[in-house]
């Protein structure tokens, strides 16, 4: 039995994904600093609140698709490893069914595509927020500075 676990990952940058509980808006964030045990709040950088709830409903589901999505793929595989052992066996005769539907995970996708890295002087950290709101201006996210132009 094998066992896999989900987990949030993140992306080739080391980028974890988070939503704003209050404005509902997506952001990422490094790893390092949700690692980091001296980050004790976060701050959103689009409404500059202190959120607690930050791994949204939508983020859990899809990580939740994709580990379901895992399963059904080792799962069908294993069957079809055994469909071929048993192919010549006169005795056995085993058949896999079609392929298991594979659960939609892109729904988000193009709301977190449209991101660019943030500098943020005062805490000398970085955040991924959308295009837009880079020429706005943003919060930090690790000391809810206000960085405006
Ligand atoms: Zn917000
Ligand atoms: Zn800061």
């Amino acid at each position: 039995m094998s066992t896999f676990e989900i987990s949030i990952k993140s992306d080739k940058d080391g980028f974890i994904l988070l939503q704003c509980s209050l404005c509902g808006e997506f952001f990422k964030l490094l790893a390092s600093d949700l690692n980091d045990e001296s980050t004790l709040n976060i701050w959103c950088p689009y409404c500059g609140l202190n959120g607690k709830e930050y791994y949204t409903k939508e983020v859990l589901d899809m990580s939740m698709k994709m580990a379901k999505n895992e399963a059904n793929r080792m799962m069908f595989n294993s069957l079809k490893e055994l469909e071929r052992k048993t192919k010549n066996n006169k005795f056995i005769n085993f058949k896999v069914g079609k392929k298991p539907e594979m659960e939609v995970v892109s729904i988000i996708k193009p709301r977190i595509e449209n991101m660019q890295i943030m500098k943020y002087d005062c805490c000398k950290t970085m955040a991924k927020i959308k295009t837009g709101s880079i020429v706005t201006g943003s919060y930090c996210p690790l000391c809810g500075g206000a960085n405006f132009e």
